[in-house]
């Protein structure tokens, strides 16, 4: 993988267990105020990144983050897990209300990979059953080939750790297109 042209401002979904190093490549290539992390989020409404009673709390926050950030023209990136069809809509549906495209990365890294890299992370770490269900999650859905019809600009699938440490972003300025909420009015569709 060489190179991944990303207009901006475009939505960029990750999507990866944990411990698949969404958080470590959003940091890499991205700003942090345009990172939007379900984690970090739980930290700031619990006090403790691991708490799931703040679940609910949390994506709500990044919800309505998103919705800002879209409404003020901004690229967003969602660092959560998004292993689920219902994660992965809710941010498609706001991003379309905006005429926003959105851009899928995929860390699809080894099973051992992923767990033992969560296992040795300074921070949280998630116990192996949930990242063993987010990990068969994602399997299915790369099998079942759900993400090519969900309706992504484009699904980057890195698959082992040198792809990703390859991985260069480059943005493109690009203006958008009027929002649905603009094209409609009185007569229109
Ligand atoms: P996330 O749960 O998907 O956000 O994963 P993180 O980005 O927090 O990464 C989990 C652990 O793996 C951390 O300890 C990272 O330092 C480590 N990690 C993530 N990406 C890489 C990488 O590209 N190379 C190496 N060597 N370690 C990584
Ligand atoms: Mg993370």
């Amino acid at each position: 993988m060489a190179e991944l042209a990303i207009p901006d401002p475009w939505v960029v979904l990750l999507i990866g267990a944990a411990g698949s190093g969404k958080s470590t490549l959003a940091a890499r290539h991205f700003a942090p105020q345009e990172i939007l992390s379900s984690d970090a989020l739980r930290g700031a409404i619990a006090g403790d990144e691991a708490d799931q009673r703040a679940t609910g709390a949390a994506f709500a926050a990044l919800h309505r983050e998103l919705e800002r950030r879209l409404a003020a023209g901004r690229l967003t990136v969602i660092d959560a897990t998004n292993v689920t069809v219902a994660a992965r809509a809710s941010i498609r549906r706001l991003a379309a209300a905006h005429a926003f495209p959105c851009v899928a990365i995929v860390l699809d890294l080894p099973a051992p990979l992923v767990q033992a890299r969560n296992a040795a992370r300074a921070g949280r770490v998630v116990p192996a059953g949930p990242v063993e269900r987010q990990l068969a999650r994602l399997a299915a859905t790369l099998e079942a080939g759900t993400l090519a019809v969900e309706g992504y600009a484009a699904v980057l699938h890195l698959r082992d750790p040198e792809a990703v440490a390859a991985l260069t972003i480059r943005r493109v300025p690009t203006p958008r297109a009027a929002t649905p909420r603009v094209a409609t009015g009185p007569g229109g569709r």
